[in-house]
């Protein structure tokens, strides 16, 4: 019986090693096609990319396409976006390690795990999510892979999250039908805004505050779940 038992327990250790070395490769293999692609450009998103197993952000009934470029289902109608879309809002808000960043729309978790490895230990990331479920499992879906340096908060993140602020970017996941002015206001002198503005089908619009003057620069298209809040739809 004990033989049998440590035979279970062998195979099933054997099965875990096996389930991990093919996610990690399938990591690998997206990760490869990202900078052809030249969606990743530098190698600390490249190195965040590789250290983050979109695995645990993702519903056990879509496991097994958590490395398909593509955004899935993570339950209330809501999405985890797809990693091309991630690598493309990192590389143009040129995060730095040590930076505090504020993400509306925390989802899975996902991209704040990426973004929490780019600014490291001494940068802080905010998430505000309007949905209490999501919320706490993004919580968990961080804790899971130990990151320590993402607070995750519910809330309408239309308005910002003003407790925290100034922040040296704020990104959106979500599509706004304008510019919230609060996102606005609580980025720093010299910070950066990242948001998809339209309706579905909208453009990503890279807001550059300095002193009293804002360059908006247009990213090109992109599709988002809307931003529903106070200054959302
Ligand atoms: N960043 C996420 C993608 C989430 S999709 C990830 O990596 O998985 C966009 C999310 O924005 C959804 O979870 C949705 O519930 C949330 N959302 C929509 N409007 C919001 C609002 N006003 N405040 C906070 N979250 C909002």
């Amino acid at each position: 019986m004990a033989v049998f038992t440590l035979e279970r327990t062998k195979l099933y250790t054997n099965f875990c090693f096996f389930v991990c070395k093919m996610f990690e490769d399938e990591r690998k293999n997206l990760v490869k096609k990202l900078k052809k692609e030249l969606r990743i450009k530098t190698d600390r998103v490249e190195k965040a990319f590789l250290e983050t197993p979109r695995e645990k952000f993702v519903p056990d009934n879509v496991k097994n396409h958590a490395y398909v470029d593509t955004p899935l289902q993570i339950g209330n109608g809501q999405t985890i976006s797809a990693p091309h879309m991630v690598a493309i809002m990192c590389e143009a808000l040129d995060i730095k390690k040590g930076q505090k960043i504020l993400e509306i729309g925390a989802g899975s978790g996902y991209h704040a795990a990426i973004v929490s490895k780019i600014v490291g230990e001494k940068g802080q990331v905010f998430t505000v999510e309007r949905f209490e479920n999501l919320a706490e499992t993004a919580q968990k879906n961080l804790e899971s892979i130990g990151i320590t340096n993402v607070t995750v908060i519910v809330g309408d993140g239309s308005e910002g999250l003003q407790s925290f602020a100034p922040y040296d970017c704020i990104y959106v996941t979500c599509a706004s039908p304008k510019i919230p002015p609060p996102l606005i206001e609580q980025i720093k002198d010299g910070g950066k805004l990242l948001i998809p503005v339209g309706k579905m089908i909208c453009t990503l619009e890279l807001i550059e505050k300095k002193g009293n003057e804002i360059k908006t620069t247009d990213l090109g298209g992109c599709a988002f779940v809307p931003l529903v809040g106070k200054h959302g739809f």
